[in-house]
């Protein structure tokens, strides 16, 4: 399989992240082709600290290669050192009606917390190029989280699109999801958790933040006499991080009332953070050398960029140009 997916470097890397996408991506990576990118310009469609930008792409690589990312075995790389993919953005957003952008669920979203004179023609085209960054190495399989898979589907129709207009260029890729595919916020179980939201477990949370966080979750929404979406959010974190057979254990004694959330929180809690401490650690390790770094992206950006230059030359000769 080829495989593509990406990650915005609009903020630390969270939970959410680490269960939706990135153990996927750990799997995958021993026996694919797998390219992995911080989707920098994805991460400028929405407000941004341009100081700190730089410092964060790096981060988000150092976070990623702690968390088990090998960069030997993945082309890891950042998505701005290849400039094809917004080339091919642009031809590809001439084949999609915009009404399939209006449509978006993460622009409905992300255009609803900004006021209307500040929502970027950006943030409405995101979707092309995702679709760019995964049609232009013809991935066949994209690792995402639930909340990308409309995404997904969208580059499929530009694909089909596309295909049908100038001849079968673009491979139709499809989603594949982790067990646990969207990770609900903490203090809101009906939003999802995420970058920019305060709301989530950042893999960098020291132990006493984790635990003040899970203990501070919300339990109590919901219909009465059913588990909450609050609880079940809780109870899919016991799953991915605990011992395999705890969360019936969990449920049993709960709906016994033989325990009390607070039990389960403080088992969650000791849970994550025993996952997070030795990546902490490896992440600090990481941080020391920024300019190798900076040069396993570079290496892995040259190498790339060959193959989508191929891919856009192919392209435009399809196309007439
Ligand atoms: P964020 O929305 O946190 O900024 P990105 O858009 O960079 O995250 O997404 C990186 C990957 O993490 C994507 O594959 C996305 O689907 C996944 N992801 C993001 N948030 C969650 C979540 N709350 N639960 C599960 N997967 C998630």
């Amino acid at each position: 399989m080829k495989i593509f997916s990406g990650t915005r470097p609009s903020g630390e890397l969270h939970i959410g992240n680490y269960l939706g996408a990135i153990s996927n991506w750990m799997e995958l990576q021993d026996k694919n082709d797998c390219i992995f990118s911080v989707v920098d310009y994805h991460a400028i469609t929405t407000p941004y600290e341009k100081e700190k930008f730089h410092q964060r792409n790096l981060e988000m690589v150092a976070w990623l290669i702690a968390c088990g990312i090998d960069p030997e075995k993945t082309r890891l790389f950042r998505q701005s050192q290849v400039p094809e993919h917004t080339e091919l953005a642009w031809i590809l957003s001439t084949v999609l009606p915009v009404s399939e952008l209006f449509r978006m669920t993460q622009y409905k979203e992300k255009s609803t917390d900004q006021s209307k004179e500040n929502i970027s023609a950006g943030l409405l085209n995101y979707p092309i190029l995702m679709a760019a960054d995964i049609l232009i190495y013809d991935a066949d399989t994209i690792p995402v989280g639930e909340d990308q898979v409309q995404h997904v589907e969208l580059a499929r129709i530009i694909a089909r699109k596309f295909n049908h207009r100038y001849g079968k260029i673009f491979t139709e890729p499809k989603t594949i999801l982790t067990k646990t595919k969207r990770v609900m916020s903490l203090k809101d179980p009906t939003k999802k958790m995420s970058k920019t939201g305060a709301d989530g477990i950042a893999l960098g949370d020291s132990s006493v933040i984790i635990t003040q966080k899970i203990m501070s979750a919300v339990t109590d929404t919901g219909e009465a006499g059913k588990i909450s979406p609050a609880v079940k959010n809780l109870f899919g974190l016991v799953e991915a991080f605990g011992e395999p057979e705890k969360m019936a254990e969990f449920i049993q004694a709960i709906e016994n009332k033989t325990i009390q959330y607070v039990e389960l929180k403080r088992y969650l809690a000791e849970k994550i953070i025993e996952k997070l401490i030795p990546i902490q650690k490896k992440y600090q390790e990481i941080m020391a050398k920024p300019d190798k770094i900076e040069q396993t992206l570079t290496n892995n950006a040259q190498a790339l960029r060959k193959e989508a230059q191929e891919k856009i030359e192919k392209v435009k000769k399809e196309m007439g140009f």
